[in-house]
């Protein structure tokens, strides 16, 4: 009898190693319940061109990427000055040649700029393209923009532990594409050793799953009661859970008039509870990794 794969290759043990999230607080002595870190994915058209590079040349397509530059970032930078607040921003390295100032305009916003690889490929296991795709992406955010990132977003939200290694040794603080907590924890490396903290996402508040329908990316567009309702609910539990949200918006989706009022409005709910801490993964991450030091303080 010849053996299914899966009974040879699938090891009988968690994908995951890390141990469960530990249960800090958000922040000190400002009564925060619970976290929103709040990011965006610009993909612009290496959204597509990753999917297939043929699609260069098919310029409707082209064009949904496109609108990040054209329009979308552009307002939802305006959003965020208009309610003061800051949120981190994964661009592509290709994004960043390709629309340098728009680039820039986040940056000069005083925005987290992460690392969202450079033509945005899958990371698929035994790839032989990981390692270049992630120093393109490092060289292009450094010569353009002058930022050296400590965030990164898987694109296609997807990961191994040839990539997770690589981001430790690049000297990330975190990553953020994991779907298995509702709070950050430190990542285990195959070798056993501590990895990058992950912030965890989850796919309600992807809003390429609910509002952004194209040729080759057919999908049905939820109206605003909908998704508003379920972005209302998943923070409210949340907050009651003392746990934490991950936005991955895109400004070719929220930057889209009916989503961006929609996005306004979820948005001011969040800051009118006035327990929620909305804030970038660079905070989240370095919060965590200072109670994470004073436990290990208290330990020793
Ligand atoms: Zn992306």
């Amino acid at each position: 009898m010849p053996e299914h794969k899966s009974w040879a290759n699938v090891p009988l043990a968690p994908a995951n190693k890390a141990p469960p999230a530990p249960i800090f607080p958000w922040t000190r002595g400002r009564g925060f319940r619970a976290a929103m870190f709040l990011s965006f994915d610009v993909d612009a058209e290496s959204a597509w061109t990753s999917k297939d590079p043929a699609h260069a040349e098919r310029l409707v397509t082209m064009s949904f990427g496109g609108y990040e530059a054209r329009v979308g970032t552009p307002k939802l930078l305006e959003l965020l000055r208009d309610l003061g607040l800051k949120a981190t921003f994964f661009i592509t390295g290709w994004s960043v040649e390709a629309h340098p100032a728009m680039a820039e305009s986040i940056l000069q916003e005083g925005h987290e700029i992460g690392h969202h690889g450079f033509h945005h490929l899958l990371p698929d296991p035994g790839d032989p393209f990981i390692q270049e795709e992630l120093e393109r992406g490092f060289s292009s955010l450094k010569r353009r923009l002058g930022v050296v990132p400590v965030g990164y977003r898987a694109p296609f939200g997807e990961s191994c532990e040839e990539l997770l290694s690589s981001l430790k040794q690049h000297g990330m603080l975190y990553s953020s594409s994991w779907r298995d907590d509702v709070r950050p924890y430190r990542h285990v490396l195959a070798d056993g050793s501590p990895g990058v903290i992950e912030l965890p996402v989850t796919s309600s508040y992807d809003d390429w799953m609910h509002g952004l329908s194209a040729r080759f990316s057919p999908r049905t567009i939820l109206p605003r009661e909908h998704v508003l309702s379920m972005w209302k609910d998943e923070l409210d539990e949340v907050r009651d859970w003392g746990a934490m949200v991950t936005t991955v918006l895109h400004p070719q989706v929220s930057g889209r008039p009916m989503r961006f009022r929609l996005l306004r409005e979820f948005l001011e709910y969040a800051m009118g509870v006035g327990d929620v801490w909305i804030a970038t993964g660079r905070e989240i991450a370095e919060h965590f990794a200072n109670c994470e030091a004073s436990v290990q303080r208290l330990d020793g």
